[in-house]
């Protein structure tokens, strides 16, 4: 018989095992790093009489809670920036922000902080993925829990690699050094489809099957992802990994929001494990996976948080109740997810899903001791009932608070007693993340205080600058434009025509300057548009010269690649104005000098109409807002330098 170094005593005991076998009173005899025995207390307290003894005092002890899927050192960033959309959130927000600020310390310090978090709520074991893994690693070991801890691997530059060679070779370093590890699992996290390459994720499929590790990836979170995917390859995201070779590692793919039946086979039957997000899902309204149909097929399905930037918090107990009432509301039947299938998902059927099933997820002989005592005697959680065993689930699942969890042991060791931490300090993690969040918003403020820093962080170096000298006449009759001015030695270098669909963004502070997105449609001589070109333009403010009309300006222009949906929630206008104009331009040649000739018609607004609008109305004091909103209208139809422009055409407005 085993050498038993504790006997956890006087608890009801779920074990999790394959029978949902409770004992109540119950023991679990603990040996080294793993579980001796479970059974009746009197039948293990009469096994091992000499072994120390541990009063549970009537508590529920179960395995570890298992988060599936996180980012753990976005604790840092937690807050940031929410209520926004996951292009803008993620490209105008994080990443930035990552480039920045994200560095081995960054990540041991955002790990150490989910360690805390996270056993202060039960939870004994995760998936994680971000950069810098073996930082975090060397936390979650400094902590004392459990975690499959992957390296991202990019197509893009990411903080902790110039290339996705780099990481890849990263990642093949911190995997070779970590394999034995008896806590960190090390992985390798090809983000997503959509930020990989085929390369990448054949490479990665290599590394994981060559080192016999997981690997952890983002599939299917979004609509747009699976249409983009239909588009591009004529087929959803499921098949075409597997026809990249991904399905032969050790798969643990976070999301699956958006797969059909056949796809859940193709998963069920590569063995991979899929990471169930409600909160995330919920937050950005990336909709509802298929949880039901994924247990009935017979897929190991975990729970996890995802990222503290997007739940906002590591939450298991939260996590679970939420799998189960999404899942019931959802499918429109009360009897879906049941409570003692929820606590499954977060405990044993997680461990499958992490590839740990043989380590971790229920109290069971010759598994490690990851065990929680959960205190039921709060008020919120009475009373209790012995007739049907699922009122313990229910219980824990319903109305448990992951406050009510009291003790933690991993591995065979304490890492929380009667809710104090044994293993971090917490006081010095709350100093260290607040001079973090100094110093990002710090960032921010700097950034967001200036249009060009703002756009410069979201295009990179793109942008141009130029100033340039126009020259504006309002023509009554364009003909002898069109037709050619007969001038001699003007010369005709060459020409275009298009549709011009202009957006500007305005703000508070003038001295800003305004923002442009401008849709240019090149069109042919028979009309039909042949090219279309995405620009934005930040114009600095105009300088006037009196009774004049030229005007000088710096103008910093980068291709628009993203909505103009995305630039509008990034930027966040106080104003906005559309103007559609009909543009010609010739690049003439005149003695020896090249400029632009563009002869604009403007189709909206139509001015006449708002002029007529202006002056029809009868304005009052409260009204002032509205009339130099119209008159502000009219003005950037000309251009900002352009106010005499307007003085002459409607004197008896400014
Ligand atoms: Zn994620």
């Amino acid at each position: 018989m085993a050498d038993v170094d504790l006997i956890l005593t006087n608890a009801i005991v779920l074990t999790m095992d394959r029978d949902f076998r409770i004992f109540a009173p119950g023991a679990v005899a603990v040996a080294g790093m793993g579980i001796a025995a479970v059974g009746p207390m009197h039948d293990i307290l009469a096994a091992y009489p000499k072994a120390e003894r541990f009063d549970c005092g009537g508590k529920a002890l179960t395995p570890g809670l298992i988060n599936a899927h996180t980012h753990a050192p976005m604790t840092l960033l937690r807050g940031m920036a929410d209520d926004l959309r996951l292009d803008v959130w993620l490209l105008g927000y994080m990443m930035p922000v990552e480039r920045e600020f994200v560095t081995p310390e960054f990540c041991r310090l955002g790990t150490l902080i989910a360690c805390a978090e996270s056993i202060r709520s039960g939870v004994t074991c995760f998936a994680d993925m971000y950069y810098f893994e073996e930082a975090v690693a060397e936390a979650v070991a400094q902590a004392g829990m459990r975690a499959v801890c992957s390296q991202t691997v990019l197509k893009t530059p990411s903080p902790d690699a110039a290339s996705y060679e780099d990481s890849l070779e990263s990642a093949r370093t911190y995997i070779s050094r970590w394999k034995d590890h008896p806590l960190v699992v090390p992985s390798v996290a090809p983000h997503a489809p959509y930020t990989c390459t085929p390369e990448i994720l054949q490479a990665c499929t290599d590394l994981a099957v060559e080192f016999d590790v997981p690997l952890h990836t983002h599939l299917s979170e979004t609509l747009d992802e699976v249409a983009q995917w239909r588009e591009l390859y004529d087929m959803p995201v499921i098949p075409w990994v597997k026809k990249q070779g991904l399905l032969e590692a050790k798969v643990l793919a976070a999301h699956c929001v958006h797969i059909d039946d056949g796809e859940i086979h193709t998963l069920e039957h590569a063995g991979a494990g899929v990471a169930h997000n409600p909160s995330s899902n919920l937050k950005l309204s990336s909709g509802f996976a298929p949880v039901v149909e994924m247990l009935e097929a017979g897929l190991n399905v975990g729970i996890g948080t995802d990222g503290p930037a997007s739940n906002n918090d590591l939450d298991m107990f939260e996590e679970m109740r939420l799998a189960s009432f999404v899942a019931k509301a959802v499918s429109g039947d009360p009897t879906a997810l049941p409570a003692r299938q929820a606590f499954e998902m977060a405990t044993h059927m997680g461990a499958r899903a992490l590839h740990l099933g043989h380590l971790t997820g229920s109290l069971e002989p010759g598994k490690r001791a990851d065990v929680i005592l959960v205190d039921l005697g709060s008020l919120h959680s009475l009373p209790q009932f012995d007739r049907d065993p699922n009122a313990l689930y229910s219980r824990l699942v319903y109305a448990t608070k992951s406050t009510d969890v009291t003790d933690v042991m991993v591995n065979g060791q304490w890492l929380m007693r009667d809710r104090v931490l044994q293993t971090i300090d917490e006081a010095s993690l709350v100093t260290a993340a607040a001079e973090y969040a100094r110093r990002i918003d710090a960032f921010l403020i700097q950034r967001e205080g200036s249009l060009l820093t703002k756009l410069v962080a979201i295009e990179g170096a793109q942008q141009e600058e130029s100033y340039e000298i126009q020259i504006k006449v309002r023509l009554q009759d364009p003909a002898p434009v069109l037709v050619g001015s007969g001038v001699e030695s003007l010369e005709v270098v060459r020409k275009a025509h298009y549709q011009e669909y202009d957006t500007y963004f305005s703000f508070q502070d003038p001295s800003q300057g305004r923002l442009r997105y401008r849709e240019d449609e090149f069109v042919d001589d028979d009309g039909a548009v042949f090219n279309v070109r995405y620009r934005l333009t930040l114009t600095g403010p105009a300088r006037e010269y009196d009774h004049s009309v030229p005007l000088s300006r710096s103008r910093f222009i980068a291709p628009a690649t993203h909505s103009l949906r995305f630039y509008r929630e990034y930027f966040q206008p106080v104003r906005e104005t559309e103007i559609n104009k009909d543009r010609r331009r010739w690049l003439v040649r005149f003695h020896g000098k090249e400029f632009f000739v563009n002869l604009d018609r403007i189709l909206k607004p139509a001015l006449e109409q708002t002029y007529l609008e202006i002056k029809s109305r009868t304005w009052s004091r409260g009204d002032a807002e509205e009339k130099a909103g119209l008159i502000l209208e009219l003005m950037e139809v000309l251009g900002a330098g352009e106010a005499q422009v307007v003085k002459d055409e409607y004197p008896d407005l400014v």
